[in-house]
C-alpha cells in the first residue's frame, strides 16, 4: 500500500496557529525593536500572566518542559530538601523526559504502575512502594487528565514527602475545588513545546510554584547558578525561556481556557457517539480536571487497527509505543516487570483531537471508528 497523506490529519500546527499570524508579526516587529533580546520585558510578563493563570505566587520561565523538572529537583537538592541518591516516585508509563530530570539530578527514579482506567500514577500502589530514601512524589498528569492529587497530596503530607507535578500536557487542568495543575503540589513544570495546549514556536518552559526560596533558586540554576551578573553560586545551566518566545505565548494563553473547554467538547462527543466494543475509550468523569491534550483509546489489536485508519484517512500516533523502562537508554530498569504499563504501551493509540478540526471531521472520525 503507498502511504498518503491522512485525509484527517492528526494535528495540523500551521492551521491551529493560523489565527495568530498577523498578531506574531506585529509582536515580532514588537520584539525586534525593544532591542533586549534574552532575560527582557516579555518573559517577566508572561511569567507574571503564567503565575496568575496557575494561581500561584511564583512562575519561572526556563528553555524547556526537561529542564523545568531537572532545575525544580535541583533546586530542591541546592534547598537541602533532599539529597542526591534519595529515590522519587513516578508513574511507569510517563514520556521518557520524567525519568530522565530525576536520573539528570542524581536521584533515584522508582518506577509505580499506572490505573489503567485513568493512565496515571495508582494511588493504591504508592505507599508499597516508600522507603526511607523515598523524598517525592512526581505524578504526571499524562494525556491532560490531573493525577489523583488529593490522595497524593495526603500520602506525601503523612510520609513528609514533596510533590511535584510534571504537568507538561496539562494545562489549565483544575481540580474540584478549582486548583489549576501549576498550583496542586510543592513545585509543577511545564512544556510549552509546539504541540502541548499552550504550545510556542519552539523550545519553552516553565516552573510554577508557591516557594519563594524554589522560585529564586530555579531562576538561578537556570542562569548559570548567578542571581548577580558574574557571581555564581551554584554549578548552573543556560536553560532561559527565550523572550520570542514568551511574547508569542502571552498573545496565546488569552485563548488557553476558551481552547481546553473546545477541547472538552470534542472529546464529549466522542465518548458520547464513538461505539465500539473493539474499542475502549478513555474514563473522564466529566469535570475540568481533565483539558485533553490527547485522546487517547485502547485496542487489542492495535497493528490492524492502525492500518484501518491509515486506510481510513485518520491521521494517529501511539503515546508512546515503549514503555520507558524498556528502552535502550534505560537499561538498568530492564529486570522490572509491569504487566499494567507493558499492556497499556501495546493497546494504546491517540486519535486526532485539537482545536484545528472543523465538525465535519469529528463526524467522519466518529464514523469511521464506529465503522471498524
Ligand atoms: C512534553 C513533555 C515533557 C518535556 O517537555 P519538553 O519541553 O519537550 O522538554 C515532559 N513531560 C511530559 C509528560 C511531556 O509531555
Amino acid at each position: 500500500m503507498t502511504n498518503h497523506k491522512p485525509s484527517i490529519p492528526f494535528l495540523d500546527l500551521y492551521k491551529i496557529n493560523g489565527r495568530y499570524h498577523e498578531k506574531l508579526k506585529k509582536r515580532f516587529s514588537d520584539f525586534l525593536d525593544s532591542g533586549t533580546y534574552v532575560r527582557g520585558g516579555f518573559v517577566t510578563k508572561f511569567e507574571h500572566a503564567y503565575a496568575q493563570f496557575c494561581g500561584t505566587k511564583y512562575c519561572v520561565g526556563v528553555g524547556n518542559g526537561l529542564d523545568a523538572l531537572t532545575l525544580i529537583l535541583r533546586g530542591y537538592i541546592e534547598l537541602g530538601k533532599i539529597n542526591t541518591g534519595d529515590e522519587v516516585l513516578v508513574a511507569a508509563n510517563t514520556f521518557i523526559a520524567t525519568i530522565l530530570s530525576i536520573k539528570y539530578s542524581g536521584l533515584k527514579p522508582v518506577l509505580v504502575e499506572p490505573d489503567i482506567k485513568e493512565f496515571n500514577l495508582d494511588v493504591h500502589l504508592i505507599e508499597h512502594y516508600i522507603t526511607n530514601k523515598t523524598k517525592v512524589i512526581l505524578p504526571t498528569h499524562l494525556y491532560g487528565q490531573l493525577a489523583q492529587m488529593k490522595e497524593i497530596n495526603k500520602i506525601a503530607k503523612k510520609n513528609n514527602l514533596l510533590v511535584i507535578s510534571d504537568a507538561a500536557q496539562a494545562h489549565g487542568a483544575k481540580s474540584d475545588s478549582g486548583i489549576s495543575a501549576g498550583n496542586l503540589g510543592d513545585a509543577a513544570s511545564f512544556s510549552f513545546y509546539p504541540a502541548k495546549n499552550l504550545g510556542a514556536f519552539g523550545d519553552a518552559g516553565a516552573v510554577t510554584t508557591n516557594d519563594g526560596a524554589l522560585a529564586a533558586i530555579v531562576r538561578s540554576l537556570g542562569n548559570y547558578g548567578s542571581s548577580k551578573k558574574y557571581e555564581n553560586n551554584y554549578l548552573g545551566v543556560n536553560s532561559r525561556l527565550d523572550e520570542l518566545q514568551a511574547s508569542f505565548l502571552l498573545e496565546k494563553l488569552k485563548d488557553l481556557e476558551q481552547d481546553n473547554q473546545l477541547r472538552r467538547q470534542i472529546a464529549k462527543k466522542y465518548l458520547l457517539e464513538i461505539k465500539n466494543k473493539k474499542i475502549q475509550l478513555p474514563f473522564w468523569d466529566g469535570s475540568e480536571n481533565h483539558v485533553f491534550h490527547l485522546f487517547v483509546i485502547r485496542v487489542a489489536n492495535r497493528l490492524e487497527f492502525c492500518d484501518y485508519l491509515e486506510k481510513s484517512g485518520i491521521g494517529y500516533l501511539i503515546h508512546y509505543p515503549i514503555p520507558p523502562h524498556n528502552q535502550n537508554a534505560l537499561k538498568q530498569f530492564s529486570d522490572l516487570s509491569l504487566p499494567i504499563t507493558e499492556r497499556i504501551h501495546e493497546e494504546v493509540v491517540s486519535i486526532p483531537l485539537n482545536i484545528g478540526l472543523e465538525n465535519h471531521q469529528v463526524e467522519q472520525i466518529i464514523m469511521i471508528l464506529n465503522q471498524y
